[in-house]
C-alpha cells in the first residue's frame, strides 16, 4: 500500500544519498522511513567527520588570515571528543594523524585561494515542489565555498576527501545543481574534489557543470518515479554488494559441500 510521506520527514536527495536511488527500495527504507538496520560505530566516518570540522575552523573566513594554525590544537579536542572512543590513546592518536593531515593539506593550497574563502560547512537547501506539493528536499554541505580574486564570476566549492579517490558524477552533480540555484549570481560553478592522504599529500581532481551536463534531468525524472511510486520493490543493481539491506533482502542460500559435489555428474 502507499505510504504518504508527508506525514513523514521530507526526503533529503543530496551527493550522500542519491546513489540510493538505483533502488526504489533501498531509497525507500533507508532515506524516508529511515529504517536503517543497526550498524557498528562507523570510526573512519567519524574520523572523516572530525578532519572536515578541523578544516573548517582553519579556513573559515572569520578566522583570517588564512589559512589559521593557531588554534589547531583547541579545535582538534573539540572535533575528536564529539566522537565516541574506545579509550584516550586511540582518540589521541587519531587526532595527531588528523592534524598533520590538516597541517599538510594547508601547506599545498596556496594563500590566495586560502584567502578566497567566503565559507565553510555551509549547509544548502532547495526544496523541489511538483504540482504544488514538497516532494524532496536538495542539500549538501559545501566544505569551503571559495571566489578566486582573478576569477570573480566563478563560485568554487571543496570538497575534501579522506577516503580512497573515487568520482561518482551523480553525486558531482547533485552538488552543482544546488550550487547553482542557491547562488546564481555567479556565471560559472566548479567543484573540486581534495584528496587528502595518511601524510597530508593532496591530490585535486576538478568536476565542472560541463562535465555532469546531461545528467540532472535523469536524477530528477528518476526521483520522482521514486517518490511517486504506488510500490517501492527491490532493483537489483551493482550497488547492492554494498548495500546494508541485502542480508535481508537478498539472503545467502547455502549449499552443503556433499549437495555441491557432483554437480555436473550425469
Ligand atoms: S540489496 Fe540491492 S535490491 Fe536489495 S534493497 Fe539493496 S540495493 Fe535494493
Amino acid at each position: 500500500m502507499k505510504q504518504e510521506y508527508t506525514a513523514l520527514a521530507t526526503p533529503h536527495i543530496s551527493p550522500t544519498s542519491v546513489n540510493d536511488l538505483a533502488c526504489s527500495k533501498r531509497f525507500w527504507t533507508l532515506r524516508v522511513l529511515k529504517q536503517w538496520p543497526p550498524r557498528p560505530p562507523q570510526t573512519y566516518s567519524a574520523f572523516g567527520t572530525a578532519v572536515h570540522a578541523i578544516s573548517a575552523r582553519v579556513f573559515d573566513p572569520k578566522n583570517s588570515p588564512l589559512p589559521n594554525l593557531d588554534h589547531l590544537e583547541i579545535w582538534a579536542r573539540e572535533a575528536f571528543f564529539k566522537a565516541r572512543y574506545a579509550d584516550r590513546d586511540a582518540r589521541q592518536r587519531d587526532m595527531d594523524r588528523a592534524k598533520r593531515m590538516v597541517v599538510g593539506y594547508t601547506q599545498q593550497i596556496d594563500c590566495e585561494e586560502a584567502e578566497g574563502t567566503i565559507a565553510t560547512e555551509r549547509p544548502m537547501h532547495v526544496p523541489i515542489f511538483v504540482d504544488g506539493r514538497l516532494l524532496f528536499v536538495l542539500s549538501c554541505v559545501a566544505d569551503r565555498l571559495l571566489v578566486h580574486a582573478n576569477d570573480p564570476d566563478t563560485l568554487v566549492v571543496v570538497d575534501l576527501k579522506t577516503g580512497k579517490p573515487k568520482i561518482e558524477l551523480d553525486q558531482s552533480c547533485v552538488a552543482l545543481a544546488i550550487l547553482k540555484m542557491t547562488m546564481p549570481g555567479y556565471a560559472r560553478f566548479v567543484l573540486h574534489y581534495d584528496w587528502i592522504d595518511e601524510g597530508g599529500r593532496v591530490d585535486r581532481d576538478t568536476v565542472t557543470t560541463a562535465d555532469v551536463k546531461g545528467i540532472w534531468p535523469r536524477i530528477l525524472s528518476r526521483a520522482v518515479e521514486v517518490l511517486t511510486a504506488e510500490e517501492h520493490l527491490s532493483e537489483p543493481n551493482p550497488g547492492c554488494v554494498y548495500c546494508c539491506l541485502r542480508p535481508s533482502c537478498q539472503p545467502e542460500v547455502g549449499v552443503a559441500l556433499d549437495d555441491a559435489t557432483d554437480l555436473f555428474e550425469e
